[in-house]
C-alpha cells in the first residue's frame, strides 16, 4: 500500500480524499494556492505545500508546480479529485514518467474518453447503446446537413473536446444548421483549442442518468448502479439521487453487464462514470464517460456502503476488486444530494466573501461534505460549490422528508447560497412525484417568475 499521497485539488473534494487517506493509514500532502492558506484541506492534511498565487493556471493547474511539490514531499501517488487536472492525460503521463502513481485510469484511456466521438465509437463497438449520429467528426456544415437529414431533425452539434455544455447547439431546422455550426465551432475553439464537432440525434425532454463503475488493474469491472442527475441548470447538476425512479432492476442489470464487458475490453481501471440520456420510452443512450471521481459520488456511497475514494486508492495500489469490495454490490434505500453553491439562488451569479455563520444540519441519515466554516472566506477564483448535503432514507419518501428538514436547518450567512432554491425545489409537487427531465429547472424558474 502507498505510504504518502499528494492531493492535487482543493475544497471539499481535497478534504474527502484526505479522509480516505486517514482511514487507510496513509499520510496525505495538501497543495494550496496563496488564496487557500487558511483552508481546511491544508489544516487536516499531514503536510501542506504552497504551490503559487491564486490564479488556477499558476497554481492548481500548473503541472510543474504540482509535480515539484510531489517530489519534495516524496509521495508514492497523486489523487487528482475532480475537475482541475483529473482528466488531463498529459498530467497522468508526467506522473508516470516521474514514477508517481496517478490514481485513475491510464493516459491512453483518459485520452480515448476525452475525445467524445471516439468514446462513442468505442462504446458502440462493444454493444453499449448510443444515439444515432455522425460517424466521427463532421468536417463542414454541408456534411452536417447530410447527416442530419439521415438522422432526422432535431439534432445537436457537440464539440468532440466538449465539457461544461460548451460548443453545443440544438438544431431544429436544416436552414439553421450552417450558422449554428459556425457558432459551435468558434465556441469550441475558444474553450478547448479544438473546434471539431460531431452530431447526434436530439432527445426531447430526456433524463440524465449515469452509471458508476469501478475497475481493477486485473481486468475486472463492476457497475455500482445509477444516479439520476436530471435536475440541472445550464448543464450544471444541482440535485442527484439514487436509485432513479425510472430505473428497473432488469435495465440496471442489463446496462451494468454491457458496461463491465466494454470497459474491461477497453482496459479501464479505477473509478469512472458513464453518462446516458433516457428518452420517454426509458431507452438509455450513452453520451460521455468521465474518467475520475464525480462530485455526486456520495449518493452511490450512501446506497451501496462502498467507499469509492478508498476503493480508488486500493485499486491504484494494485488490489483486486474482490478484495476491495469483499462481497456483492447491494443497494439499500434511497439517497439524495443537493449541491450548495456560493451563488445567488435565482440569478446564479457567484457570491464570494466571508461566511459569518455556518450551521450545517446533522442527525440520522445526513452527510455533509464541505470545506467551509464560520469566519472562513470563499475566494472568488474557483468553483462555486461549497458543500454537498446528502441524505439517505429507507425509501424516496423518507429521503425527501429528511432532505427538506435538513435544508431547513442549514444556515449559512454572509454569502448567498443555493439553499433557498433547493428548499423550493424540494417543495415542488412535480419534483416530489419524480416527474422531471433535464428542462425541469428552466421551467420551474419561469413558473416562479410569472407567479411573483
Ligand atoms: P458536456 O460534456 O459539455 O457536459 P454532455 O454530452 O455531457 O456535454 O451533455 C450535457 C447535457 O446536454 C446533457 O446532460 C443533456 O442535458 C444535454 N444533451 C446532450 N446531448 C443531448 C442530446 N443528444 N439530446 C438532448 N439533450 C442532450
Amino acid at each position: 500500500m502507498f505510504k504518502k499521497i499528494l492531493v492535487a485539488n482543493r475544497g471539499e473534494i481535497a478534504l474527502r480524499v484526505i479522509c480516505a487517506c486517514k482511514e487507510l493509514g496513509i499520510r496525505s500532502v495538501a497543495i494550496y494556492s496563496e488564496a487557500d492558506r487558511n483552508s481546511l484541506h491544508v489544516r487536516f492534511a499531514d503536510e501542506a505545500i504552497c504551490i503559487g498565487p491564486p490564479q488556477l493556471a499558476l497554481s492548481y493547474l500548473n503541472i510543474p508546480a504540482v509535480i515539484s511539490a510531489a517530489e519534495i514531499a516524496n509521495v508514492d501517488a497523486i489523487h487528482p479529485g475532480y475537475g482541475l487536472l483529473s482528466e488531463n492525460a498529459n498530467f497522468a503521463e508526467v506522473c508516470e514518467a516521474c514514477h508517481i502513481k496517478f490514481i485513475g485510469p491510464t493516459p491512453d484511456v483518459i485520452r480515448l474518453m476525452g475525445e467524445k466521438e471516439k468514446a462513442r465509437a468505442a462504446m458502440k463497438q462493444h454493444g453499449v447503446p448510443i444515439l444515432p449520429g455522425s460517424d466521427g467528426v463532421v468536417a463542414s456544415a454541408e456534411e452536417g446537413c447530410e447527416w442530419a437529414r439521415q438522422v432526422g431533425f432535431p439534432v445537436i452539434l457537440k464539440a468532440t473536446a466538449g465539457g461544461g455544455g460548451r460548443g453545443m447547439r440544438i438544431v431544429r431546422e436544416e436552414d439553421e444548421l450552417p450558422a449554428l455550426y459556425r457558432q459551435a465551432q468558434s465556441e469550441a475553439s475558444a474553450a478547448f483549442g479544438n473546434g471539431d464537432l460531431y452530431l447526434e440525434k436530439y432527445v426531447e425532454r430526456p433524463r440524465h442518468i449515469e452509471f458508476q463503475v469501478l475497475g481493477d488493474e486485473h481486468g475486472n469491472v463492476v457497475s455500482l448502479g445509477e444516479r439520476e442527475c436530471s435536475i440541472q441548470r445550464r448543464h450544471q447538476k444541482l440535485i442527484e439521487e439514487s436509485p432513479s425512479v425510472k430505473m428497473t432492476p432488469e435495465l440496471r442489470k442489463e446496462i451494468g453487464e454491457v458496461l463491465s464487458k466494454t470497459l474491461s475490453h477497453v482496459g479501464y481501471h479505477n473509478a469512472g462514470t458513464i453518462e446516458f440520456l433516457m428518452d420517454q420510452e426509458r431507452r438509455l443512450y450513452f453520451i460521455e464517460m468521465n474518467t475520475r471521481i464525480q462530485v455526486e459520488h456520495p449518493v452511490t456511497e450512501m446506497v451501496t456502503d462502498v467507499d469509492l475514494v478508498k476503493s480508488q486508492i486500493m485499486i491504484a495500489a494494485g488490489e483486486k476488486l474482490a478484495d476491495v469490495l469483499q462481497g456483492p454490490i447491494v443497494h439499500r434505500g434511497h439517497a439524495i444530494e443537493c449541491r450548495i453553491n456560493a451563488e445567488h439562488p435565482e440569478k446564479f451569479t457567484p457570491s464570494a466573501g466571508k461566511i459569518t455563520t455556518f450551521n450545517p444540519p446533522g442527525g440520522t441519515g445526513v452527510r455533509i461534505d464541505t470545506a467551509a466554516y464560520a469566519e472562513g472566506t470563499i475566494p472568488p477564483y474557483y468553483d462555486s460549490l461549497i458543500a454537498k448535503l446528502v441524505v439517505r432514507g429507507k425509501d424516496r419518501s423518507e429521503a425527501l422528508s429528511r432532505m427538506s428538514r435538513a435544508l431547513g436547518m442549514f444556515i449559512v450567512e454572509g454569502i448567498h447560497t443555493t439553499i433557498p432554491l433547493h428548499r423550493r425545489i424540494l417543495a415542488d409537487p412535480e419534483f416530489r412525484a419524480g416527474n422531471f427531465d433535464t428542462g425541469f429547472i428552466e421551467r420551474f424558474l419561469a413558473k416562479k417568475e410569472t407567479a411573483i
